[in-house]
């Protein structure tokens, strides 16, 4: 008998029909013999459709006041899931029991839209499980200490279901979606991507972190950390397949480098449109510059990505650096009408239309010359390299947004991606 976490996305619980499906998956389960906790998100859509309701009567200020009402409004989402499947548990004749976060409790910290879990206590579910129930409770949410409803951003119901797992010991945590694992890249965008058997934890936490959206970052975090055995598998197969088979399908996000080693040095191709790039011209190149100017940005609460500074010409310097979009206007805005002139730049200019594209591998680690190969392939793309950063296990380029998809495939065949790896 294991102990295992279920967490099912939205689309898995898009319908009533499906929630029943789940349903079904789960008390097979139970069946074979395992104790199961479900996490599930909200029905596809629903946050979406709550928060735009909030929007109508708030487009634009988003005040902490109203940040605490948006969590209390999509918290509801999850809630209204756990009910309905808890319901559709008990007509395939299992016991089941609902919890929305504050009832387990879920505690957070107090920054509504993107709270942290603190701590979970396990007790009630424990006590539940003993008594031979299935326990469903909510993704998303949790509560601070003041039992504020809080959520922890948005996909954050994976880091729900990691974090129960963590917190409960579970065997292993899997989540089930509506991609059957971890591709290559995004198939949409390259149909030859292939879906990984086994990922190691970090290329994981790299590839999250760069744009690919599997999984919420937080969860591969927190699954790090207690080193929470995770895998990522479709919801779409029949729910009566061979659980021995179902076990083993999806993606094994890996804590063992040594299995990794033996296969492809670049594992996965990451994209991300969500940056914006901005830049300083001709400010002085002397200690303390990238303070000046960073330090007002990261103290207006913008987080700041690549970074680059050039050699500096008649002791001149050109400084750029890339923002999440979402900060791009009040970022351009700080620039100019503040830093700009407070380090007397000659100019300030910024770019919205760049993505970013990274190639991914712990074998980067133990081989040369993986990110010329990358810089090789784009020039024969003719594809111009704007900006460039690198850590072990990731090379990354800031290059016009509509080179993308033209990257992207490129890279992914220059890799032998689309090949099995040996
Ligand atoms: N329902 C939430 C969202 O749409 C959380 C989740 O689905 O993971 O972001
Ligand atoms: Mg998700």
């Amino acid at each position: 008998m294991a102990l295992i976490v279920h967490k099912y996305g939205g689309t898995s619980m898009g319908s009533t029909e499906r929630i029943r499906n789940v349903a079904k998956r789960v008390a097979k389960w139970v069946r074979a013999g395992h104790q199961l906790v479900v996490v599930p998100s909200a029905m596809s859509g629903e946050t979406n459709r709550l928060l735009g309701l909030a929007k109508e009567l708030s487009p634009e200020v988003v005040t902490p006041s109203i940040q605490r009402e948006l969590d209390a409004i999509a918290a509801t989402g999850e809630q209204v899931s756990v009910g309905l499947l808890s319901i559709a548990l008990q007509q395939e004749g299992m016991e089941a029991v609902s919890y929305s976060g504050w009832q387990v409790p879920i505690r957070t910290d107090k920054s509504y839209t993107k709270a942290r879990i603190q701590s979970i206590d396990d007790a009630r579910v424990r006590a539940d499980l003993a008594a031979g129930r299935v326990v469903v409770i909510t993704g998303f949410q949790g509560v601070d200490e003041d039992d504020n409803v809080t959520t922890l951003g948005r996909g954050g119901s994976d880091t729900s279901a990691v974090a129960v797992a963590a917190a409960m010991k579970a065997d292993e945590c899997l989540i089930y979606t509506d991609v059957d694992g971890v591709y290559t890249t995004d198939p949409r965008i390259v149909p030859e991507a292939r879906r990984l058997h086994t990922i190691s934890f970090e290329e994981m936490l790299e590839m999250a972190s760069l744009g690919s959206k599997v999984l919420q970052i937080r969860s591969v975090e927190f699954a790090g950390k207690y080193r929470v055995p995770l895998r990522v598998l479709s919801s779409f197969t029949p729910w009566d397949i061979d659980i021995v088979e179902e076990a083993k399908s999806g993606t094994l996000i890996t804590f063992e480098e040594d299995e990794k080693m033996e296969q492809a040095v670049v594992s996965g191709i990451a994209f991300n449109r969500d940056e914006a790039k901005v830049t300083l011209l001709g400010v002085p190149d002397k200690p303390g510059i990238a303070f000046q100017i960073l330090g007002p940005v990261a103290d207006a609460n913008i987080d700041i990505d690549v970074i680059i500074q050039n050699v500096s010409q008649d002791g001149k310097t050109d400084f750029s650096f890339t923002v999440h979009r979402n900060d791009y206007a009040r970022c351009l805005d700080l620039l100019k009408n503040t830093v700009g002139p407070a380090v007397q730049a000659t100019q300030v200019l910024g770019d919205p239309k760049i993505c970013k594209v990274s190639i991914v591998g712990i074998g980067m680690k133990s081989h040369v010359g993986v990110a010329a190969k990358m810089f090789r392939c784009l020039s024969e793309e003719a594809i111009n390299i704007q900006m460039i950063s690198t850590s072990e296990i990731k090379t990354s380029v800031v290059i016009d947004e509509k080179y993308m998809e033209l990257a992207v495939r490129a890279l992914h065949k220059a890799f032998d991606l689309d090949q099995e790896a040996a």
